[in-house]
């Protein structure tokens, strides 16, 4: 029997799960809508169970939706904590799997993990301090500082920051339940729907959207990079689906920058500095592949 790894995509609305060694070696995968945590993990379960008569699972990888505990040492390890998701808070993601399989669990947040495939088999190969930033559904960022997936007090929610919202251009009040016009409030998919009326893939690449959108895009990112001096920045997730709006992040950069950043790479290569995934929408379950490799080496050295 050859010996593969199990991948675990946790979101919101799907959860995907696969079987393999990389990129080149899916053996198998599987997409579940996210119903309760019992019928989702049930299937999840059903799904590794069925694959363990043909390979052996050496260990499974977890990308998470949060806000999850992703400490190893914590008691509430691998548990997604105070999700307002009907049904989520406080499930031992990590530790069902480990009961169901024995087997070391890799678990972290979606974007971490996200950033783990890029930089496994992706855009952020060789770097050691890049962003991996989700906008969709909500914003969040994850990625490495010298060579290491962020944590910290518990995780960045980079979504969250506060940016510059000037009220008569965008008399649009937010979508955050916890502070209204924060970065997510603004920017994510729900708020360009409900401020213009349709989803974001049904307005048109010229629309007056994609002008505020990249703007406020720019605002987070310009932050972040700031702040982390990341050597890269990836922007996945169902909003930046709409490529056409990359170029006009590139400008908003630049122009809020202004100068600032003495580095040819943003000076005079934004458009290879700021990028899409290059795993495309695959990022997160090839990461959770990564990152059940890594568990595996590090249950071995322990
Ligand atoms: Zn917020």
């Amino acid at each position: 029997m050859s010996t593969v790894f199990g991948g675990i995509e946790a979101g919101g609305t799907k959860f995907v799960c696969a079987v393999g060694t990389g990129p080149d070696d899916v053996r198998a995968e599987i997409r579940l809508p996210t119903e309760s945590p019992e019928i989702t993990l049930g299937k999840v379960i059903d799904f590794f169970r069925a694959q363990q008569e043909q390979h052996e699972i050496a260990a499974i990888g977890v990308a998470s939706f949060g806000p999850v505990d992703p400490d190893p040492n914590s008691a509430t390890f691998g548990y997604i904590t105070n999700t307002p998701k009907p049904g989520w808070a406080n499930t031992p993601v990590a530790a069902t799997l480990e009961e169901a399989f024995g087997v070391p669990i890799g678990f972290d947040t979606d974007v971490n993990v996200a950033a783990l495939g890029e930089h496994s088999w992706g855009a952020a190969r060789g770097l050691d301090t890049f962003v991996y930033l989700t906008i969709g559904t909500g914003i969040g960022g994850g990625g490495m500082v010298d060579g290491k997936l962020m944590h910290g007090l518990i995780h960045p929610e980079m979504g969250h920051i506060a940016i510059p919202h000037n009220w008569e251009r965008d008399p649009y009040s937010g979508t955050c339940p916890f502070h209204g016009d924060c970065w997510e409030g603004l920017a994510n998919g729900p708020a360009l729907e409900e401020r213009w009326g349709q989803p974001g893939e049904q307005l048109p690449p010229g629309h007056e959207a994609w002008a505020l959108e990249a703007h406020y895009i720019a605002l987070g990112v310009t932050s972040i990079m700031m702040i982390m001096s990341p050597q890269l920045v990836v922007l996945g997730g169902g909003v930046m689906e709409q490529e056409h709006i990359f170029p006009l992040i590139h400008q908003e950069v630049k122009s809020q920058l202004n100068g600032y950043i003495q580095s040819p790479t943003v000076l005079d290569g934004v458009d290879s500095y700021i990028v899409p995934p290059a795993l495309g929408g695959r990022s997160g379950v090839l990461g959770a592949i990564a990152l059940a490799q890594r568990a595996l080496k590090d249950a071995e050295q322990n």
